[in-house]
């Protein structure tokens, strides 16, 4: 392959970070997708997110059982922070959620009011732990049903 491709000098001066809204976690749940999509574009974020999509949201940064995973977030994090400029991390866990049931409690989803605990007590893990190394970034935390819906909890 030849790399060896001259380019224009570009414009923007290398101390200028583009800015960006956020960075948003979301769980890799085919069925929610489409919908996450739609929640960020009805919020007129389409175009100004970066994205991370991990198998449970909050709980598969947080999981004794996915430390890997919680590696790659922290360093999207600080990427994101250092290249988008992002002030932001928005988490959308979801309801029914099959991570849940794999690496929580297989009957994470039987109870609604319990599964709302459930993954709000994950996510304010999940923002305790941004404030501690990522600090001056805003947390959002957010629990979308699976129609979409989409409720916030704040800390
Ligand atoms: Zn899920």
């Amino acid at each position: 392959m030849n790399v060896n491709v001259s380019r224009p000098a570009p414009q923007a001066s290398a101390q200028q970070v583009p800015q960006t809204e956020a960075l948003v976690l979301n769980c890799m749940d085919y069925r929610l997708v489409a919908a996450v999509a739609d929640y960020l574009d009805g919020r007129g974020l389409r175009g100004k997110y970066d994205q991370i999509t991990l198998a449970g949201g909050a709980i598969g940064v947080m999981s004794d059982q996915t430390t890997a995973w919680a590696k790659t977030f922290w360093q999207h994090v600080a990427l994101a922070r250092k290249l988008h400029g992002i002030r932001k991390v928005i988490i959308i866990d979801h309801r029914d959620c099959g991570a849940c049931k794999a690496f929580v409690s297989t009957d994470c989803a039987d109870i609604r009011e319990v599964e709302t605990v459930t993954h709000m007590k994950w996510m304010e893990a999940l923002a305790d732990e941004i404030a501690k190394r990522e600090p001056g970034l805003e947390v959002e935390t957010l629990l979308m049903d699976l129609d979409g819906s989409v409720e916030a909890f704040f800390l």
